[in-house]
C-alpha cells in the first residue's frame, strides 16, 4: 500500500488531530452559507438592474445564461461521461488517452474546457482530486466546485492523509485500496470515472447516469446504488 501525492503539495502545517464533529461543521458552515448567499442574491440583483438599465444586457440573455448553467452545465454533464465509460470500454479508452477530445462525444463543449484528464478508479486504486494551491475544477463538467473543495483544510489534508480525510467525508476505503491524489491547475483538470456499482447490469446509459454522483467523480464518494 503506498499513498503517492503530488510533490509541490502544500505543507501548510496545520494539525488536525483532533475529531471533528462533522453534523456540527456542516451546520456551522450551512447557517454562515445562507447568510453569504443571501447578501450575493442581493448584490447579483442589483447589478443585473444596473446593466440592464444601462443596455448592457437585456433581461432574456440573463435568463439564457442562467438556464444554460442550470441545465447543461454541472454535474449531469460528467454524468454522461462517466456512464458511457461503463458501457463502452472502447469510449474508456479514448478517454484515458485523450478525454478533452473524448468528452465531445457527449456533447461536451471542448472549447470551454482546459486540458482535461480522466481517471479510472478499479479495484485496489482509488483516484481522489483537490487544487491544492486554488480552486480549479472540470467546472465545466461538474458545474461550479463545492465549498469544501476551495477550503485550506481539504486542500491541504487530502494530499498528506488522504484515507483518514476520505472516511470522515464518509467514504470508508479498506487499507489495502491504493489512494492516488491529482492536483488540479489551471492547465489540467481531472474527473473521476467510479466504479460502476454492482447490480446495475440491467440499466442502459440514460439509467446509469442517474446514479453517478458528483462527489463520485471527484473521488470523494461513490455513485448510488439502484
Ligand atoms: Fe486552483
Amino acid at each position: 500500500m503506498s499513498e503517492q501525492t503530488p510533490s509541490h503539495g502544500h505543507e501548510d502545517g496545520h494539525d488536525h488531530d483532533h475529531d471533528h464533529d462533522h453534523d456540527r461543521d456542516h451546520g456551522h458552515e450551512a447557517l454562515h452559507g445562507d447568510a453569504l448567499a443571501r447578501g450575493q442574491a442581493i448584490r447579483a440583483e442589483a447589478l443585473e438592474q444596473i446593466l440592464i438599465d444601462k443596455g448592457i444586457l437585456t433581461a432574456t440573455e440573463v435568463d439564457n445564461y442562467i438556464e444554460t448553467w442550470n441545465t447543461r452545465i454541472g454535474p449531469m454533464v460528467g454524468a454522461r461521461v462517466v456512464a458511457r465509460a461503463w458501457v463502452d470500454d472502447d469510449f474508456k479508452a479514448r478517454l484515458q488517452a485523450d478525454a478533452t477530445g473524448a468528452v465531445t462525444e457527449v456533447g461536451v463543449n471542448p472549447g470551454r474546457l482546459e486540458r482535461l484528464e480522466v481517471v479510472v478508479n478499479e479495484p485496489g486504486v482509488h483516484h481522489v482530486v483537490c487544487c491544492t494551491l486554488c480552486s480549479c475544477y472540470p467546472w465545466t463538467i461538474l458545474g461550479l466546485p463545492p465549498n469544501w473543495y476551495k477550503s485550506p483544510e481539504y486542500r491541504s489534508r487530502i494530499v498528506r492523509e488522504p484515507r483518514t480525510v476520505l472516511a470522515e467525508m464518509g467514504l470508508e476505503l479498506d487499507d489495502d485500496v491504493r489512494i492516488q491524489v491529482w492536483d488540479s491547475s489551471a492547465e489540467v483538470r481531472y474527473l473521476v470515472v467510479p466504479e460502476r456499482p454492482a447490480g446495475t447490469e440491467h440499466l442502459d446509459e440514460d439509467a446509469l447516469a442517474q446514479l453517478v454522483t458528483r462527489d463520485s467523480m471527484i473521488g470523494v464518494g461513490r455513485p448510488a446504488t439502484p
